[in-house]
């Protein structure tokens, strides 16, 4: 049983986060790096009860789970090193008698509010570089995955993190819309991180406008796979695999749709389907050998099933999979569709389960038109042996983050985040930490 934070609470949880603040961005850096470094080896130390916790709470696959600790505690160890690398300038300016400095300083309490695909790492990546830079943070999970969050609580609480300075206010879906927008207008709260779908984003970018608040937003993706004629087949069906079914399929960088060259279309579909019934499994998350585990909730798995039946009602050919998976009514199978056209759901609404569609078409203009005709855009992959078609398409692609002959992409030294409705801002790399900081110009005269 969790306790479910209604607006007074989380009022309660901002101000607790202010005072700390007050204190926080005294500690020095080298002291605030050693308790996130702390924090980072009792992840560590207790990484199989928080990868459990992970499996109980969203059915997520225990070796996934487990690889989730293992890059969620990652971001606590990056940003314990970076917390010592926030350098400021000296900028020489035409006046002889005068300096220009500029500081960066923490920004303040962030209001944090993750989904629940990534209980674990969606959290420390935000928080990790928020604390590192010298803010506190009052953190909304998930009313699905409330336990990671109070999990962490407790291991920040032994590593000597002050109160106050990670805050979780675990509450009810019912709740969620007023808390929300309780700590993201709060006065006392200077920035939000949000990760989660695009039309939740777009609710917290009104209240950031309405209190001229910082934001770094993590949003929904439609990630296209593209295949070209030159590609080595195994290789790109090892890509696919991995980038389409982590998690089931609920990743925001999951492959929505494969575009496949119609040289290779053929050999790929084929490949693609006897991969997918050889290598995946169905079943409780907890169950040795599972690779695939129920969807979060009877919602998702109505949602696949649904641009299912609209993409093969309008012509397109199940390959493999294609309906509820026995298990259970949160489980549906693996399953491959080609003849997918431009019309369907399936190819402009992002899927959040595992379902792969596939478009053929003939040349790289034609690809690319498809892929960027999303309004948003935040990782996409492609496959090809060809040097000049890989910088072209590379560059071409609008999205913020591109695997080339490569399927898993995420790393916290490399910069996560899109363009266009994907986000705002990047997390984790070098770069994650400025999220966190404001730059301030001091004109030392005088002199
Ligand atoms: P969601 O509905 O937007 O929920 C995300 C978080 O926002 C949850 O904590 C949710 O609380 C909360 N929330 C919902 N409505 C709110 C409101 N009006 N005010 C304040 N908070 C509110 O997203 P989801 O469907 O659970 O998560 C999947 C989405 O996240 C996908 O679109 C995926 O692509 C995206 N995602 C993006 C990234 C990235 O880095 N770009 C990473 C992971 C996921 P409740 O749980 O109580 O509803």
């Amino acid at each position: 049983m969790v306790a479910d934070c209604g607006v007074r609470e989380a009022r309660a949880a901002v101000r607790a986060a202010y005072e700390a603040f007050c204190r926080w961005r005294e500690v020095s850096a080298k002291e605030r790096s050693s308790l996130l470094r702390k924090w980072y080896n009792l992840m560590i130390q207790n990484k199989d009860d928080l990868a459990r916790i992970i499996t109980a709470e969203s059915g997520k696959p225990l070796k996934e789970a487990h690889g989730e600790i293992l890059y969620s505690a990652f971001f606590l160890e990056w940003f314990s090193e970076e917390a010592r690398r926030v350098y400021g300038d000296i900028i020489y300016t035409p006046a002889k008698d005068r300096r220009a400095l500029v500081l960066k300083q923490p920004i303040g309490v962030a209001a944090v509010i993750t989904p629940w695909n990534f209980p674990s790492a969606m959290i420390t990546r935000k928080v990790g570089a928020a604390l590192a830079a010298g803010c506190t943070v009052v953190v909304k999970p998930a009313e699905d995955t409330p336990f990671s969050a109070l999990a962490l609580a407790e291991l920040a609480s032994q590593a000597g993190i002050p109160s106050g300075v990670y805050n979780v206010i675990p509450c009810s879906r019912k709740n969620a819309k007023e808390v929300g927008e309780a700590i993201c207008t709060d006065p006392l709260v200077s920035k939000i991180s949000f990760t989660g779908s695009t039309t939740t984003g777009k609710i917290l970018l009104h209240h950031a406008a309405n209190s001229v608040k910082r934001v770094s937003m993590e949003l929904g993706g439609l990630a296209p796979f593209i295949v070209f004629d030159s590609a080595n087949v195994d290789q790109a069906v090892a890509g696919a695999m991995a980038s389409k079914f982590r998690n089931t399929g609920q990743t925001c960088v999951c492959s929505n749709q494969f575009l496949v060259q119609r040289g290779i279309h053929d050999a790929f579909v084929k490949a693609f389907a006897e991969a997918m019934k050889k290598n995946l499994r169905v079943g409780n998350g907890f169950e040795e050998g599972t690779t695939q585990g129920p969807l979060i909730n009877e919602k998702a798995v109505e949602k696949v099933e649904k641009q299912v039946n609209d993409a093969v009602s309008k012509g397109a050919t199940v390959v493999t999979g294609g309906k509820r998976h026995q298990l259970g009514k949160n489980f549906f199978e693996p399953t491959l569709l080609c003849n997918v056209t431009q019309d369907m759901l399936c190819t402009h609404e992002e899927t959040f389960g595992p379902l792969a569609p596939v478009i053929k078409f003939d040349t790289e203009e034609e690809a690319i038109a498809i892929a960027n005709a999303a309004d948003v855009g935040l990782a996409g992959y492609f496959y090809s042996q060809d040097p000049a078609q890989i910088w072209r398409v590379a560059e071409q692609l609008e999205v913020g983050m591109v695997g080339v002959n490569e399927g898993l992409i995420s790393s916290v030294e490399c910069p996560f985040g899109g363009v266009k409705q994907s986000g705002l801002g990047r997390e984790g790399s070098k770069y994650g930490i400025d999220e966190y900081l404001e730059l301030k110009y001091v004109c030392y005269g005088g002199l």
